[in-house]
C-alpha cells in the first residue's frame, strides 16, 4: 500500500523487514539504539583498546527543531547527543544545514551516527527535505530514520506518495496506523533495511528463553523490540485492512484532507484570521492576526467553552492553533460547527 522499495520487505529475500512497535517513540529509540550498536562495533574494530563508554561519548545524532519531543527523549535514553537543527521558513530541515552541522562536529572529533528526519511534524505538518538529507546520510554513512508517524498513512494515496520519495535512503522508517488509518492505539509499523542491525543491538539469549526452534524462527521478533513479549497487534491491523480495504482507507484520508481545505477556506474568509502554514494533509494551523497573548486567550476560551477542543503549539516562536481532522466520522457539518464556535469565541476575546 505504501509502495516501499522492496529492500524494506522480508519477501524480497534480503535483510529487510518490518515489525509492529507500540508507538513511534519506540521505533525512534529502537533505530537510535541500533545505530549506536552498529557504530560501536565498527569503531571497536579499529580501536580495540578504547572503552565502550569513551567511544559512545563521541557519538552525535541530528534532528530538526520541529521534531517530536520523543526524538530528543530517545537521545536522552540512549545517551547520544541529539542536535536540534534549525529549519527553513517552511519548517523543513535542509541538506546544507545538516552538512554544516556534520562538518563542524567532525572537526571537533565527534562521530555523527544518526539522523531522524520527520515527514509531517507534530506542530505544523512540515516535511524535511529527504532528497537533500538522504544523499548526505548515504555519503557520510549515517543511519537515516524517518518518522512519519502521522503523515505516513496518507502515503497510501497516490497523490501524496511523492512526499515519501527519498525513503530509499533510509535505514529505518516508521508510520503509526493508530494516528490516521482507522486502527486503535497502539500500532506503529516500522520497516528496516537491515534487520540484523536491529537484532544485533537487542539479542541476549538466556537459558529460560531458549527453545528447540532457535535460529529457525525467522524472524525472531523478540530481538526487534524493547520488551521481549509483545501483543498480537497485527491482528487488529489485519482486521482493519480486511474490513475497509485499500480503497476505502484511501477515501478516508482524502475526505479528511478535503475537510481540512474546507476549514482552511473558512479561516481565509474571515479577515481577523490568518493561516500559519500550508495545508497539505489534515492539519490546519491558524491564528488571529493579533499577539500571541490574544491567541492564547482565544484557545483558552474555546477549550473552556467545551464544545470543541483544540491543541495549540509554539512553532518557531509563534503561538498557533492546530485544527486536526483524522476521524472517519468527521463531516462538513462538524467543520461548520467548529468554525461557528471558534468565531463566537473570537468575538468574545476581541471585544
Ligand atoms: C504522534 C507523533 C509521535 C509520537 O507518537 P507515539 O506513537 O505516541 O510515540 C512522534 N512523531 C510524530 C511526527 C508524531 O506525529
Amino acid at each position: 500500500m505504501l509502495e516501499l522499495p522492496p529492500h524494506f520487505l522480508s519477501s524480497s529475500g534480503g535483510k529487510g523487514g518490518g515489525v509492529i512497535q507500540g508507538a513511534a517513540s519506540e521505533a525512534t529509540l529502537v533505530a537510535l539504539l541500533s545505530a549506536r550498536t552498529k557504530f560501536l562495533h565498527k569503531m571497536k574494530r579499529d580501536n580495540t583498546e578504547m572503552e565502550d563508554g569513551v567511544i559512545m561519548s563521541k557519538f552525535v545524532a541530528y534532528t530538526s527543531d520541529q521534531a517530536h519531543s520523543s526524538v530528543e527523549r530517545a537521545g536522552l535514553i540512549a545517551a547520544v547527543k541529539m542536535r536540534q537543527l534549525e529549519t527553513d521558513d517552511k519548517c523543513a530541515l535542509r541538506g546544507r544545514t545538516l552538512q554544516r552541522a556534520i562538518d563542524s562536529d567532525k572537526e571537533k572529533g565527534l562521530v555523527p551516527i544518526f539522523v531522524c528526519a520527520t515527514l509531517g511534524t507534530m506542530t505544523s505538518c512540515a516535511f524535511d527535505n529527504l532528497l537533500e538529507i538522504g544523499p548526505i546520510c548515504e555519503k557520510e554513512e549515517i543511519w537515516l530514520h524517518i518518522d512519519a508517524a502521522y503523515a505516513g498513512s496518507a502515503f497510501i494515496c497516490p497523490e501524496f506518495r511523492p512526499i515519501l520519495n527519498g525513503v530509499e535512503y533510509a535505514m529505518s522508517f516508521n508510520v503509526s496506523p493508530h494516528k490516521w488509518m482507522q486502527v486503535n492505539f497502539d500500532c506503529s509499523t516500522m520497516w528496516v533495511k537491515d534487520s540484523t542491525l536491529i537484532s544485533d543491538a537487542f539479542t541476549v539469549d538466556p537459558l529460560y528463553l531458549k527453545h528447540e526452534k532457535q535460529g529457525q524462527v525467522m524472524p525472531d521478533y523478540r530481538h526487534w523490540t524493547i520488551p521481549f513479549g509483545s501483543r498480537f497487534r497485527s491482528l487488529k491491523l489485519w482486521f482493519v485492512l480486511r474490513l475497509f480495504g485499500q480503497k476505502r482507507l484511501q477515501e478516508c484520508i482524502k475526505k479528511d484532507v478535503r475537510l481540512a481545505h474546507e476549514f482552511k477556506n473558512l479561516v481565509l474568509s474571515d479577515e481577523r484570521f490568518e493561516l500559519f502554514c500550508e495545508v497539505t494533509l489534515g492539519l490546519v494551523c491558524f491564528r488571529l492576526k493579533r499577539s500571541d497573548e490574544a491567541n492564547e486567550r482565544l484557545l483558552k476560551a474555546i477549550n473552556e467553552d467545551r464544545r470543541i477542543h483544540i491543541v495549540p503549539s509554539w512553532t518557531k516562536g509563534t503561538y498557533v492553533l492546530r485544527f486536526a481532522i483524522c476521524s472517519s466520522q468527521t463531516t462538513s457539518e462538524d467543520i461548520l460547527f467548529a468554525w461557528k464556535v471558534i468565531t463566537e469565541m473570537a468575538d468574545l476575546v476581541l471585544k
